[in-house]
């Protein structure tokens, strides 16, 4: 039971002179409730790759099914509908609004979904100490290391429920220690059921992994099981 299936991607930049392959056929098949890491060299494609299965962006060929609705062909609007329904995104660069408390970035998530207004708060501070930032819902981003920043995004990301998170190198910009913080908490939520699916260059990561899907010239050279 595939929760994330694409079938013959390709995906082409046109940048005036330049044109670049990003994806030159890409057959993946990511199970439901899995651990799955997206390696291979930078450059490659693996940022692609997300995005696209995400709904940010649209293949230039090929079919991608999540939850076996094909978004391909979806329209802006029930796009946005999946995407908000089905999926949380994580990104390197935690995005927050520096303005916003920590408990504010997430409600933000929330009243973007159009979820009603009366549960924000309560379900905020849900989400901000199931990523273990329960006392840190005043906190500004400014006031947090890059490691809670990172678990207030993916709280934020756990705003409406996904079943599918997507994460591109949600470590890449953090010291060891974060890190290990923020794999705490990627662990705990794929243990409670979700499909985390990581792009990185962490080798301890990918051994932890029930699946490796590697990209390499904008192909998948590999499903390995590990
Ligand atoms: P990775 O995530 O493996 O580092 P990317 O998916 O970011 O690789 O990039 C794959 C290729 O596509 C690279 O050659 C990159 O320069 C190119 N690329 C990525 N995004 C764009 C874009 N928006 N416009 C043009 N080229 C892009
Ligand atoms: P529990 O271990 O009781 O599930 P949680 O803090 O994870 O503790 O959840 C408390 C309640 O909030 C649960 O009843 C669950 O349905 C709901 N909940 C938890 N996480 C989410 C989420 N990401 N989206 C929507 N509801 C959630």
């Amino acid at each position: 039971d595939a929760i994330v299936r694409t079938e013959s991607v390709f995906k082409t930049y046109n940048g005036g002179s330049v044109t670049t392959h990003a994806l030159r056929g890409v057959d993946i098949a990511i199970p439901r409730g899995s651990f799955t890491c997206i390696v291979g060299p930078s450059g490659h494609g693996k940022s692609t790759l997300m995005h696209l299965i995400g709904g940010l962006d649209r293949p230039s060929k090929g079919r991608i099914l999540i939850d076996g609705a094909d978004i391909t062909r979806l329209g802006g609007s029930r796009l946005a509908r999946l995407r908000a329904e089905k999926i949380g995104f994580v990104f390197q660069f935690f995005n927050l609004m520096p303005g916003l408390g920590a408990g504010e970035n997430v409600e933000l998530a929330m009243m973007l979904a159009g979820r009603p207004q009366k549960e924000h708060g309560e379900r905020a501070a849900e989400l901000l100490s199931l990523v273990g930032l329960a006392d840190k819902q005043l906190a500004r981003p400014s006031e947090l290391s890059g490691g809670q920043q990172q678990r207030v995004a993916i709280a934020r990301a756990l705003a409406n429920d996904p079943p599918l998170l997507l994460m591109d190198e949600p470590t890449g910009n953090l010291d060891s220690a974060s890190e290990a913080d923020v794999l705490d908490t990627i662990r705990r939520l794929h243990k409670e059921g979700k499909t985390v699916v990581i792009v990185t260059h962490n080798n301890d990561i990918a051994r932890e992994a029930e699946l490796v899907i590697r990209i390499k010239d904008g192909q998948a050279i590999g499903q390995e099981a590990l």
